[in-house]
Order: C-alpha cells, then structure tokens, then sequence
C-alpha cells in the first residue's frame, strides 16, 4: 500500500489521480488532499477519500470549507498548511499537480523530507532544475514523471536499457542514449498561419483536440510553448544536453515519445491519450496495476502522422529552447514571463500573438544570472513578472 499526498487535488491532474486511487484501493491510499480555493469540490474528495488532513492556500476559501464541512479530516491553510502536506510523515508519494511556480516550494520540502515525487508540475524543473536535480540526489529520492511524452521516455528507457535507470535512486546514466524524441499534437492551432492566429480567441484555444487539461497547460500547449516546457523538464530529469531532444508533431497523439539508442534502435510507448495511464506508472513504479481506463485499439487508430513543428508560427517553442540551453535564471524568467502572458490572455487584457511577443520582449532584457541559487530565483520569478506586468497593463490600456 502506497500513501500519497495529491497536491492540486481538484485539477485536472488531481483529479484523475483520485480516480486512479479509486481504481487501485488495495495499492494506493490517499493521506493528504491539497488545493488552492476549490472549497466545494475539496470538501467532496474529503469525504470520498478520508484523508488524514486537507489543505487550501486560500486562507478565506480554508475559512469556508471549515464552515461548511463538519468531519473528522482536520483542514489546514496557506503555504504551512502546504508544507505540512508535503511533508507528512505518513506519506511515501507526494503528487504535484499544482499549477505554475507555485510547485516549487512544496515539492522542495517534500523532497527534503525524503518523498518520493510524482511530478506533473513541469514548472518547478523549468524554473530551478538544477536545484530540484541536486535536492533529489542528495536526499536519494525517486522522481517520477507524470507529464505523458516524459512517461514514455522513462518507460522506454526502461525497456531499452539495461536496470541503470535514469532519474531514479538507481542512477542517472544515459550514455548508450543517442537522443530523446518528444512528440507534440501540435494543438488546435496546428497548420495555421502567423496571421491567421492573430484572430484566434480564448474559446478556440481552450478546446484541444485530444487532452481534457486545466486552462493554463491547454493554453501553452495551442503556443508550443507547453512543449519548450518539456524539452526543459527532459533535460533535466534524463540528464540529457539539449543538442539530443528533438520535438515532433504527431497529431494523434497515440505515440507518446520516443527514445533512440546508440545503435539506431528506436523504443517508443503508445497508448490511448488518457492522462490516468502515466498517472497510475508514476505511481505504481516500479510494478504496473492491471488498468481499466481503456484499451488502444491500432486499427480503428488508423494512420499515425509525424512532421515538423513550425516553429514561425509558434516562436514560443524555439524561444524556450533556447533558454533552456542559456540555462542559468533565464527558464525561470521565460516561465514567469509566460504564465503572466497566459493569466492576462484568459482575463482578455492581451491577445494571442501578444503573448510570444511579451515573453520575447522580456527575456531579452533579463540580466542572466549563471548559477541562481533559490532566493534569486525566487527574485527573478518576482522580476520577471513585474515588468511582463508592466507591459501587459500598458498594452491592455491601448
Ligand atoms: P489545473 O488548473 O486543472 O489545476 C491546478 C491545481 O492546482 C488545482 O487543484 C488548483 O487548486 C491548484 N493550485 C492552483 N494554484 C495554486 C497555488 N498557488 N497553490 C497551491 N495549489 C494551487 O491544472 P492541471 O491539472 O491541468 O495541471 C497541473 C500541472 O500538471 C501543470 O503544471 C501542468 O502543466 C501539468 N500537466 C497537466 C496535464 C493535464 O492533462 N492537465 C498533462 C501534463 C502535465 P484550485 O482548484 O483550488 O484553484
């Protein structure tokens, strides 16, 4: 029996962690529920899975929840309340499915606290991955990718390569690897022009063709700049320089990635797009659970389809990889500058092709920092969004 503590337990990862949980309820046992303010559907999951304690961040939604939920699961609040959750004693696993930056910290504490992660929370790699990689090492912990392309890595280079593992506690080698092959949808954007997307609106980039995904990582994923987020989350939990991560589009989304090994063998894993399935590895690992979510069926599948990113049309892609490669403060300062961009495009002060062109603007002027430690990271998060503000409230004013 596996305890785990599901952090952003009423999102879109979150909540098809708990029916993983609610599949597997002789493998897995949830200890802690975190969310930020969802209240309502909070006090639901409490009283479908019992936790040891709950946790909102919103002190005034903790305040609510307290009020109506009269049960025995004790309800804590803010980053203490966080922290507590990441760090529970009683708990082995710990899920990040929080949105954005705000991973960072709690997936710090809980790996100093020697939890095992499953991380969907790309962020926290992109934002301070050289920081995340050390603390995982010198506490000795599993890291275990929930984000599905990265899923399909591991468990590819798990069947690829022999026991030496890549992120795990059992080693980071990677040698025999000749490069990592990430596929992207291309989302619902996918063929457009430059001048075609200048027209395109919040409705059209929220319906993604083939994920059911929280607002924000829907978002990213119409700009491609979801998948510059991975390329960063791939080089750091493989340990993979830059110059060996290609990314192509594969509109199906049946292949999930790929890697190439030295000998021109290729390994992939395919599956059905259902976000349960890497879930449930991350959390089964190193055993697989029998799955009922669905079987693929290669047939009714049909053709398979790879080509090209554009990245003309989706400069964000491009962008990120390169700060990925200039490495330093900079991936922090291009996640900051573009969850900005996202937050201002849902609240209709931008519009789309405005978000490339903000993030661009602004991590051209940061002053890199070579080797941030975590408070400078910390300043440059606020920086960053500082100026992206800036420039968001002056065009919004336009
Ligand atoms: P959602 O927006 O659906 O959910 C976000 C969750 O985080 C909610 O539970 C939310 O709580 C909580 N949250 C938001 N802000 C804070 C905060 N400041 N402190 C603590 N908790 C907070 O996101 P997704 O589930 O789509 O994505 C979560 C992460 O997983 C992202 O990093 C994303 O890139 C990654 N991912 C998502 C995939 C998907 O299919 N959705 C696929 C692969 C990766 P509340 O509801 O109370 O606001």
């Amino acid at each position: 029996m596996k305890n785990i503590s599901v952090l952003g337990s009423t999102g879109s990862i979150g909540k098809q962690t708990l029916e993983v949980v609610a599949a597997n309820p002789d493998e897995l046992r949830v200890r802690v529920l975190a969310a930020h303010k969802n209240y309502a559907l909070l006090s639901e999951q409490i009283k479908t899975f019992e936790p040891d304690f709950a946790v909102l961040t919103d002190k005034e939604a903790a305040a609510e929840l307290q009020k109506q939920y009269h049960g025995k699961t004790e309800i804590l609040s803010g980053q203490e309340g966080l922290l507590a959750a990441a760090t529970y004693e009683k708990t082995d696993t710990v899920l990040g499915a929080m949105v954005g930056y705000a991973g960072l910290r709690p997936i710090l504490a809980a790996i100093s606290a020697g939890k095992d992660i499953a991380l969907a929370n790309k962020e926290t790699l992109v934002a301070a991955g050289h920081i995340v990689m050390k603390a995982v090492h010198d506490n000795n912990v599993n890291l275990l990718p929930v984000d599905s392309e990265h899923s399909a890595i591991f468990q590819s280079l798990r069947g690829g390569y022999h026991p030496c593992l890549t992120f795990t506690k059992k080693g980071r080698d990677a040698s025999e690897v000749k490069r990592l092959i990430l596929t992207a949808s291309g989302g619902p954007f996918r063929g457009m022009t430059k001048a075609e997307l200048a027209q395109v609106t919040l409705a059209q980039c929220l319906k993604h063709p083939n994920w059911n995904m929280g607002k924000k990582v829907t978002i990213d994923s119409s700009t491609l700049a979801n998948k510059g987020l991975e390329v960063m989350e791939a080089h750091w939990l493989f340990n993979m320089p830059y110059e060996k991560i290609d990314v192509v589009v594969h509109p199906q989304s049946i292949v999930h990635s790929l890697v190439e090994f030295e000998d021109g063998a290729v390994l992939a894993q395919l599956g059905i797009p259902d976000m349960r399935l890497p879930i449930q590895y991350a959390l089964s690992y190193p055993k697989r659970f029998n799955c009922s979510f669905g079987q693929l069926d290669l047939v009714q599948c049909g053709a398979l389809t790879f080509e090209k990113p554009d990245t003309e049309a989706f400069p964000l892609l491009q962008i990120a990889i390169n700060c990925g490669k200039a490495g330093g403060s900079l991936p922090c300062a291009f996640n900051a500058a573009n969850e900005e961009c996202v937050t201002a495009f849902i609240d209709g002060k931008i519009s789309y092709p405005d978000i490339p062109a903000i993030v661009k603007g602004v991590i051209d002027s940061h002053a890199l920092i070579p080797e941030p430690d975590l408070d400078e990271i910390e300043e440059t998060d606020k920086e960053v969004r500082i100026r992206a503000k800036e420039i968001i409230n002056s065009i919004s004013k336009q």
